[in-house]
């Protein structure tokens, strides 16, 4: 069996061959179907050591399609053959917010040694997966893995965020979108899905806001200096009601502030590392509410699998063989990947 796996943090992660491992207990095996590669794995590779809540090696891979081979004695309500899309955030399984399918938000997640599969513990880029329990699959039926896989990240991360802030984005309001890759352009695809907000998508790169476009973007502008005068102006001054920004750096964290409507929400999912300053008065408008949202819940993917099968998402793919996995991340580092990049082994 082959996988990719982080050895040495700030190295390239390598093909390695492993032997299948055989389910103990509630633990189910998984023949991965597609695996998709996030701009948090590059964040991950590039960590130097004691950064990351967890140590190497494991394999990579956190957002992961693919059918069930074999399950271990104590697995209960899971049947061999079933294609699933497989829920990462895995936190401890016994806290009251792992009892409801949160384990995105797990009490005990400061004392676990990993931040879900592929993320401390060993993740999908490979032919197995072992995931920990049955309550972790979420079944998709005859869904495309390499459409699947995307969404258990790529498509949940934003749903979550957008359910979020459910009952503020009502007929009338504006929203603006920065940074239209993986995340990015689901985020604009399902807030056209389950709001009636008008979609502004701000990019660097050309080739994203055609992407925005092509995903239901009502207006598309390329990061300039006066960018926020640009997003304002098509609120007809007043500000964008909330602003996603799927960066994170000091400069997106500023053009959200800055572009926000009094009241407005600003959600940060990118892990850039920028930094905002919190203060009254400060950079954000009054009435600001600021949330750095993490994934997202099982009951949500649940949620985002159907609107995938209702037809109301597409997943924009770029596909790679595992072995070719490495030239897959030097593109996305040089920003050239279109959409997802998706492994299949
Ligand atoms: P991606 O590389 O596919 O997309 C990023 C997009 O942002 C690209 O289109 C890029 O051109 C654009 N961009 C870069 N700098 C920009 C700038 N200054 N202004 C506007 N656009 C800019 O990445 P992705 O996989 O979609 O991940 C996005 C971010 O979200 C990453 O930082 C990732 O680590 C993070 N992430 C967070 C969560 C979470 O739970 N909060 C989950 C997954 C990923
Ligand atoms: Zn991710
Ligand atoms: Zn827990």
């Amino acid at each position: 069996s082959t996988a990719l796996r982080l050895t040495a943090w700030g190295t390239p992660p390598r093909l390695v061959d492993l032997e299948v491992p055989v389910p103990q207990g509630t633990e189910v095996l998984i023949a991965v179907e597609a695996a998709g590669i996030c701009h948090s794995d590059l964040h991950v590779i590039d960590a130097d050591a004691g950064k990351m809540p967890y140590s190497v090696p494991f394999t990579l891979g956190h957002e992961v399609a693919g059918h069930v081979v074999a399950v271990g004695p104590a697995a209960t309500g899971i049947e061999i053959g079933t294609r699933v899309a497989v829920y990462g955030p895995w936190g401890c399984g016994r806290c009251r917010r792992c009892a409801v399918g949160h384990d995105n938000y797990c009490d005990r997640r400061s004392e676990l040694a990993w931040s879900g599969a592929g993320l401390g513990r060993d993740g999908g880029m490979a032919d197995h997966l072992l995931v920990p329990a049955p309550r972790h699959l979420v079944p998709i039926g005859d869904l495309d893995a390499t459409q699947a896989a995307p969404l258990t990240d790529a498509g949940l991360t934003p749903y979550h965020a957008i359910a979020g802030l459910s009952g503020k984005l009502r007929e009338g309001t504006t929203v603006a979108v920065i940074g239209v890759g993986g995340l990015g352009h689901l985020a604009v695809q399902i807030l056209r899905a389950v709001t009636p907000s008008r979609v502004l998508a701000v990019d660097i790169r050309e080739d994203a806001l055609e992407l925005a476009h092509l995903s239901g973007a009502d207006m598309t502008t390329l990061t300039k200096p006066d960018t926020s005068e640009v997003l304002r102006a098509a609120t007809g001054g007043t500000g964008v009601d909330a602003v996603f920004d799927f960066v994170g750096s000091d400069a997106t964290l500023a053009l959200g502030a800055r572009t926000l409507r009094a009241g407005g929400d600003l959600v940060v999912l990118g892990s850039a590392a920028g930094r905002l300053t919190i203060s009254k008065p400060g950079p954000l408008p009054p009435g600001a509410a600021l949330s750095l949202p993490f994934w997202g819940t099982r009951p949500e993917l649940h949620n985002v699998i159907a609107l995938a099968q209702a037809g109301s998402l597409r997943v924009e793919t770029e596909l790679f063989s595992l072995s070719a996995a490495g030239e897959a991340l030097r593109r996305l580092r040089a920003g050239r990947i279109r959409g997802r990049a998706v492994l299949v082994p």
